[in-house]
């Protein structure tokens, strides 16, 4: 496998490689990285996002986006942006339902954060013809200065994570190596740091940093301050940290080896909630949540549109609307009504629905 071959090229000529420079690779390296090379998404992918389950997601969301412009005060020049798009499901879901509030159709100008040129195309495609105005940046940096209404579904958990373990009492971060026998292979590296006075952690645990996560927040939180708007942060993740390792690697729908398969399965880490929260303290924005998602659709009534949207359909189309409901709603395992997380920032005076 090609990737495999590079970074095995790579830490020989270099030494170790971190986890967020592997999780960075692997997921897009420019020529066989996982998001410029596969079709992550839906059944025939590697996994399954909320937007890809249901239009009830996107429409959800579109309302709630529609309530935070009426509490701005119908600003008549405001973008409506999203980061990390996929297919473009959520944004097409949210702009159809939308449509049937012209003034606010009229008053945003559509920018999807996209860094993969393969899905700017699919997304350009689905999207495309729903709005007159609707620009492409690689970076949150390019967007315009101006009012924003912010949302992303499944990204911080795409970005790198750094990995430290504790291991004799001390912290260690975790690398790639390569093994005698010429094989990739996990290693701490010997550099390691002590423990602050109150950590009262095990041997064994694990710390997952995630410094372009922070990065992200920071934007966001500083744009929404200075130009007011709210931002919705929807993901995988927890609020309590368990100290353990949550990077995983998923092809067809199915837990695999992180090594094996690289490029080819999609490399993600939960998202630590408390830790966005705790950057954007501080930065005169008002934060909401994290609550599970289950709570937040349900605050948002998505009951109800599910109801709605049985009035007409097939007792098939039932029960796919009652199952899609249950997927996003529900508490199990499988679900994601529990296990995912929802955080919002809004700027002054603008209190978000759901919370
Ligand atoms: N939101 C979509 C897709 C989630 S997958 C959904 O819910 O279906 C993660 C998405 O984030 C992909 O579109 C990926 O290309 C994009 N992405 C990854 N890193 C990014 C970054 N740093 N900036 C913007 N987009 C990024």
């Amino acid at each position: 496998m090609a990737l495999e071959k590079y970074l095995k090229e790579l830490i020989l000529q270099t030494g170790p490689i971190s986890m967020a420079e592997f999780m960075q690779l692997a997921l897009s390296h420019p020529e066989y990285g996982y998001y410029k090379t596969r079709e992550p998404f839906g059944l025939k992918g590697d996994f399954t996002t909320s937007p890809e389950i249901s239009q009830m997601f996107g429409e959800l969301i579109g309302i709630w986006c529609v309530d935070i412009w009426y509490k701005m005060g119908c600003p008549k020049d405001i973008q409506l942006i999203e980061i990390g798009p996929g297919r473009g499901t959520l944004m097409a879901d949210l702009l159809r339902i939308t449509r049937h509030i012209p003034d606010f159709h009229d008053s945003i100008s559509v920018s999807m954060v996209e860094t993969s040129q393969r899905l700017c195309e699919i997304q350009r495609d689905k999207i495309g013809n729903l709005h007159p105005r609707i620009n492409w940046v690689a970076n949150i940096s390019d967007l315009a200065m101006k009012p924003l209404i912010l949302v992303c579904n499944e990204l911080f958990d795409a970005l790198p994570i750094h990995q430290y373990v504790k291991q004799n009492a001390k912290w260690h971060e975790k690398m790639l190596g390569v093994n005698k026998s010429g094989e990739l292979e996990f290693t701490l590296s010997p550099c390691a740091f002590s423990p602050s006075p109150n950590d009262e952690t095990k041997d064994g645990s694990v710390v997952e940093i995630c410094p372009l996560a922070k990065v992200i927040i920071e934007e966001i939180a500083s744009r929404v301050k200075e130009y007011s708007g709210a931002a919705l942060i929807i993901d995988y993740g927890y609020v309590k940290c368990e100290y353990k390792n949550t990077l995983s690697a998923l092809s067809k729908h199915t837990h695999s080896d992180i090594l094996k398969s690289i490029g080819m399965a999609d490399i993600s880490a939960h998202v630590d909630f408390m830790a966005l929260g705790k950057v954007i303290v501080g930065k005169n924005v008002e934060v909401y949540g994290a609550i599970s998602q289950g709570e937040f659709l349900r605050n948002l009534g998505i009951e109800v549109r599910a109801d709605k949207l049985k009035e007409n359909a097939s007792e098939k189309q039932k029960a796919d609307i009652n199952s899609a409901l249950q997927r996003l709603v529900g508490n199990g395992e499988k679900q994601m009504g529990e296990l995912f997380k929802v955080l919002s920032l809004a700027s002054d005076g603008i209190v978000p629905e759901g919370f």
